[in-house]
C-alpha cells in the first residue's frame, strides 16, 4: 500500500519544523526525494541531516512564500535536482494571535500573503512542469480553523484556511483533466516544536477539548498527506480530510 512515492520528488514548504518536518521525514522515510523549505537555514538543515542519516534524501531550500521569485527559485532548484516536482505540499504556514478590533492592516495582509497567497504561488509555480509531465500531487496544510470552526483572535488565519479550500476547488477542476490532483489535510492540534513551548499546562487544556484527550502527532498529518500524494489516490480530488481526534465531532460540549 502507498508504495508509489518512492523515487518521487517532493516540495514540502515549511518543511523545517512542526508538521512539514513530519511530512518530510515520513515521506522520505516512503522513499521520496525531499526539498524542503523555510526561512530558517538552521532548523531546516536539522531535519536534512536526520532525514539523510536514516538513509533518505532530502536537501534545504531557503525560501519564503510570500516571495514569487523565492518560490520559483525553489521549483527551479528542485527541477535541476530531481528532474521536476512530482509532490507538492504546500503547508508553510503563520498563526498570530489579534482580534479583529486591535488588527492593524498589516497583519491581516501577513497572515493571507503567507498562508494564502504564499499556498497559491506555490501551486502555480509547480504547474507548468506538472502539466507538461501528465501527472501530479498537490496537498494543502489547511486546517479546521476557518473551513468547520471558528477561534477567537484567528480570524485572519481562519480567513486563510478557508481561503485555501476555494483555491483548491477551483484549481481542482481546472487541473482535472492533466492528471494533476490537488486535496487539504484540515488538522487540528498537533504536538509541535511552537506547541510544546506553550507549556504542559497549555497542552493539557488543549487536550481536554479532544474526544481521543491527545493532541495529535505530526505524522498523524503526514500519513493523511500521503494518501492524496499516491498512486491509490489518483482518483480523488478536491477534497478535504480532517485529522483531529475527533474534536469537530461532538454536538454539545459534555462528555
Ligand atoms: P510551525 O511548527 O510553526 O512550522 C511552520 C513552518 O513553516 C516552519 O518550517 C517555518 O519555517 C515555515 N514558515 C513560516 N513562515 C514561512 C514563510 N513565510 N516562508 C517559508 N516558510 C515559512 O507550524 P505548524 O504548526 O507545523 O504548522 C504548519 C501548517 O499546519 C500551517 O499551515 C498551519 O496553519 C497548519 N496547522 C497547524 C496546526 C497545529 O496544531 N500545529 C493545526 C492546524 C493547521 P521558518 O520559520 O524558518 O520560515
Amino acid at each position: 500500500m502507498l508504495t508509489s512515492i518512492a523515487g518521487k520528488s517532493l516540495i514540502v514548504t515549511g518543511g523545517s519544523m512542526g508538521i512539514g518536518k513530519g511530512i518530510a521525514k515520513v515521506f522520505a522515510a516512503k522513499g521520496a526525494r525531499v526539498l524542503l523549505t523555510g526561512r530558517n537555514a538552521k532548523t531546516g538543515d536539522k531535519v536534512v541531516d536526520e532525514i539523510t542519516s536514516a538513509g533518505g534524501t532530502a536537501v534545504f531550500h531557503k525560501s519564503d512564500v510570500s516571495s514569487w521569485d523565492d518560490i520559483q527559485a525553489m521549483v527551479a532548484r528542485a527541477t535541476e535536482l530531481h528532474g521536476g516536482v512530482d509532490i507538492l505540499c504546500a503547508n508553510a504556514g503563520i498563526f498570530p494571535n489579534c482580534n479583529v478590533v486591535d488588527m492593524a492592516i498589516d497583519e491581516w495582509d501577513e497572515a493571507l500573503d503567507i498562508n494564502l497567497k504564499g499556498s497559491f504561488m506555490a501551486v502555480k509555480a509547480c504547474l507548468s512542469g506538472m502539466i507538461e509531465k501528465g501527472q501530479g500531487r498537490i496537498i494543502l496544510t489547511s486546517s479546521i480553523t476557518g473551513p468547520v470552526t471558528g477561534m477567537a483572535g484567528w480570524s485572519h488565519y481562519g480567513a486563510s484556511k478557508a481561503g485555501q479550500l476555494g483555491m483548491m476547488r477551483g484549481a481542482a477542476l481546472e487541473l482535472a483533466q492533466n492528471g494533476i490532483t490537488i486535496n487539504a489535510v484540515l488538522p487540528g492540534n498537533i504536538m509541535t516544536e511552537g506547541m510544546a513551548e506553550a507549556g504542559g499546562e497549555y497542552i493539557r487544556r488543549m487536550a481536554a477539548t479532544v474526544p481521543m484527550k491527545k493532541l495529535g502527532a505530526i505524522e498523524d498529518i503526514a500519513y493523511a498527506a500521503l494518501y492524496f500524494a499516491s498512486d491509490e489516490a489518483g482518483y480523488v480530488t478536491g477534497q478535504t480530510i480532517i485529522v483531529d481526534g475527533g474534536q469537530v465531532l461532538p454536538e454539545a460540549l459534555v462528555d
